[in-house]
């Protein structure tokens, strides 16, 4: 069994950032409305992620560390609606195949606590405990039984950046959620969680740029488009400053990116690409997330429509903004 997590793990977790990604989006599936990611030696001493979330009842804790155990999907029809982030139940006994894990927690409900701790495959602790509301996961001695894993990561610094772009997603995608990221106690990101995207955009980069991104919004039949886009003047060589968000997942869609630059026209020089979060809504039926457990591509049905009102969107506000 510890085998086949492992198996598992190496699809889902392939580095320190796959396993911040995964416990932020647990405790948004939760309704934490704060989210405190602590952060040590790029992820590799330390992991923790602390929700004020719903919690986990006493005697379904165990079973969240079993594969294929997730709250979230009572049948196969549920996979093409699903709203919530994740749905595999694959990612706890990944994360506690390959590193050791401690997770307390406690619903509104329950008089008390609960501590539960994986160590070396083996289920350590397992006690009633004192506790806040919502739950902590902390991950220490990530992939300390797989060195082909740890031989394969980046430098630190590269590994750090790599979660603070996962958690500037996720922050990107929620904007009605807190959420912060500390590494070595130094805070890197913070979030108010008042629902204001333009405020994430000003807390990710600075406050000039987002004060100036010009926001836009539209729809057709099956989609609604919002966000906030630099002007041509103020681009990067980079298109990933171009936030991409399709029903509050971070996605990566080479057409959407591209229609959003048709928007610009001639505005725009080659090679350059603007700033700011573009949100998309759709009827989740319409959203193929199957695609791959981690890769954020995404198919859409009817992506020609969306494509289209996109760039008319941005084209028209654009020539608005021009007046
Ligand atoms: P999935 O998210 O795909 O359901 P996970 O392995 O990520 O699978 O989590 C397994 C289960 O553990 C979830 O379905 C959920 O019931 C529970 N769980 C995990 N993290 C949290 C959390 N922070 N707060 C509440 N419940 C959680
Ligand atoms: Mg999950």
């Amino acid at each position: 069994d510890l085998l086949a997590n492992q198996i598992a793990a190496g699809e889902v977790i392939e580095r320190p950032a796959s396993v911040v990604k995964e416990l932020v989006e647990n405790a948004i599936d939760a309704n934490a409305h704060q989210v405190d990611v602590v952060v040590d030696n790029a992820g590799l001493d330390l992991i923790k992620v602390i929700d004020n979330g719903d919690g986990i009842e006493e005697d379904q804790v165990p079973l969240a560390f079993v594969r294929h155990a997730t709250s979230k999907i009572e049948n196969r029809h549920d996979l093409f609606k699903v709203m919530t982030l994740g749905f595999r139940g694959e990612a706890l006994p990944s994360i506690a195949s390959v590193a050791d894990v401690t997770l307390q927690t406690r619903t509104k409900e329950a008089e008390n606590g609960f501590t539960y701790q994986v160590k070396g495959g083996q289920v350590i602790q397992e006690n009633p405990a004192a506790g806040r509301l919502g739950t902590i996961v902390s991950v220490r001695n990530l992939f300390y039984n797989t060195p082909a894993r740890l031989k394969y990561l980046k430098k630190p610094q590269t590994e750090l950046s790599l979660i603070v772009d996962v958690v500037n997603h996720l922050a990107l995608a929620h904007p009605e959620r807190a959420l912060t990221l500390t590494h070595n106690g130094k805070t890197l990101v913070k979030t108010a969680g008042n629902g204001d995207l333009r405020q994430v955009l000003a807390a990710i980069y600075d406050r000039k740029t987002a004060e100036k991104m010009v926001d836009f919004a539209g729809q057709s039949e099956h989609f609604k488009v919002s966000g906030y886009l630099t002007l041509p003047e103020q681009t990067r060589a980079s298109r990933s400053y171009l936030a991409v968000l399709v029903n509050h997942r971070f996605v990566k869609n080479f057409s959407v990116s591209n229609a959003i630059i048709k928007g610009y026209g001639s505005k725009l020089m080659v090679g350059r690409f603007p700033i700011g979060a573009v949100s998309i809504e759709l009827d989740p039926l319409l959203v193929d997330v199957n695609v791959h457990p981690q890769k954020a591509e995404i198919r859409l049905s009817e992506q020609g429509e969306l494509t289209d009102l996109l760039t008319k969107v941005i084209a028209e506000r654009l020539a608005e903004e021009n007046l």
